[in-house]
């Protein structure tokens, strides 16, 4: 009895907001001091090598590796529950403000965003007609997208996904001409924006003249930073990026942000709500704040210094193989998407006698493993912007190696 009360009494002494924080029962680990779990070495003891990753960011090859400030969200934000809805309001909110749009949005990469945000131009703010998605005969909604056929990439399933037909064109006419009342939204693949006949502005004014919602799919393309601003101030609508690529965020986050009530509508097909069409499509928390922290990583570096080290890495790479007889090397940066040095390679097989493929397959089979991109007849291709520093030299002098050894 006495001891009862003299415990609620001392347990009243102990600062009320210290002895209810959630830290107060369960203790946060610091870097320092790694739980027991984070040393366990996962991949070895499930017998799945890892590799360096000379090739890019490529969703096969786990996408990009995240950085520190997006693991410490993850862990920070794992400890405590919230709700949902206000947590993507927030971080959804903050992203508005850091990209200087109307709204934003995370989603389970760029190609549910594609879903998502396509879902939206659909049932707009009407529960009832997200529940009856990917059906549309008998419905009130829309039913088609249209896109240039040159932009008929492999990630467009996402907008079949929501059981519209896809209408294909070629020339601006044949746009105006494709527009009609079933007309939902109108796909952009930005990387393909020279491929087209029609390009961003022409396809903006014809849509925007007509009252067709815009999408841009610019999934793999920062860097550039300025990247992740120019497509809304453009006039897209919606715009689509992936978390797990250049902006080294969680590989299973990306971004839909453009026009607030396209985001919301998008919003009204995705997790929580079961019955929709985004179910399967779940971001965790803590992914979402992820995605929030890999934006305010990206946004606050210093991208010169960055580019400065991937300069000099394929640099590094392409002196350790220019000299061998027959090899043709060349660093290009690409216009659009993947915007980072990039090192081509291509040999007369006569000098220098193995395939691309076999010298992707060596580098994949050698101690330590090395994916690097491209392959067939005679060619391979290398970037460095997803290597560690220092990996360029083992990159370097592995190329170097089996090459000295198919040429003496
Ligand atoms: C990678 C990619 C996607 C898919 O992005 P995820 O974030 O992996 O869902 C879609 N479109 C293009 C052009 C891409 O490069």
């Amino acid at each position: 009895m006495t001891s009862r009360r003299n415990l609620i009494k001392s347990l009243s002494l102990l600062p009320l907001a210290g002895a209810l924080k959630p830290d107060f029962f369960i203790k946060k680990n610091s870097a320092s001091e790694l739980p027991k779990s984070a040393k366990r070495d996962y991949f070895k003891e499930l017998g799945v090598r890892t590799f360096i990753n000379a090739a890019g960011t490529y969703t096969f090859m786990t996408g990009s590796l995240m950085r520190e400030e997006v693991k410490n969200a993850y862990i920070a934000t794992s400890y405590d529950f919230v709700n949902y809805h206000e947590l993507q309001d927030k971080v959804g909110a903050r992203l508005a403000e850091l990209l200087d749009c109307e709204a934003a949005t995370v989603t389970s990469g760029a190609a549910a965003a594609i879903t998502l945000g396509t879902a939206g131009t659909l049932t707009g703010l009407d529960p009832e007609k997200a529940g009856m998605l990917p059906h549309l005969d008998g419905t009130s909604m829309k039913t088609e997208v249209i896109m240039q056929r040159k932009h008929a990439i492999e990630y467009a399933q996402a907008i079949e996904n929501c059981g519209v037909k896809v209408v294909y064109v070629d020339t601006a006419k044949e746009l105006e001409k494709a527009i009609n009342k079933n007309t939902a939204m109108y796909y952009f693949v930005n990387f393909l924006n020279y491929e087209g006949e029609i390009q961003w502005q022409e396809v903006l004014d014809i849509c925007q003249k007509h009252g067709v919602p815009t999408m841009i799919d610019c999934a793999a393309d920062v860097p550039p930073v300025e990247n992740l601003f120019r497509f809304q101030r453009m006039g897209f609508d919606m715009v689509c990026f992936s978390g797990g690529k250049g902006l080294r965020g969680p590989q299973s986050a990306g971004i839909l942000m453009g026009k607030k009530k396209y985001i919301d509508a998008a919003r009204l097909n995705a997790p929580p709500f079961g019955d929709t069409i985004g179910r399967g499509m779940k971001v965790n928390k803590e992914e979402i704040v992820g995605m929030l922290a890999a934006v305010e990583d990206f946004l606050s570096r210093d991208h010169e210094a960055d580019w400065k080290l991937w300069e000099g890495q394929i640099n590094l790479v392409q002196n350790a193989v220019k000299d061998f007889e027959g090899m043709n090397t060349e660093i290009k940066v690409p216009e659009l998407a993947n915007v980072v040095p990039t090192l081509h390679l291509n040999w007369d097989t006569s000098k220098i006698p193995i395939s691309g493929d076999e010298l992707k397959e060596e580098m994949r089979n050698g101690h330590p493993s090395i994916e690097i991109a491209g392959g067939g007849k005679n060619s391979v291709s290398i970037t460095t912007w997803m290597l560690k520093p220092g990996q360029e030299r083992v990159v370097a002098s592995r190329l170097n190696e089996i090459l000295t050894q198919k040429t003496t």
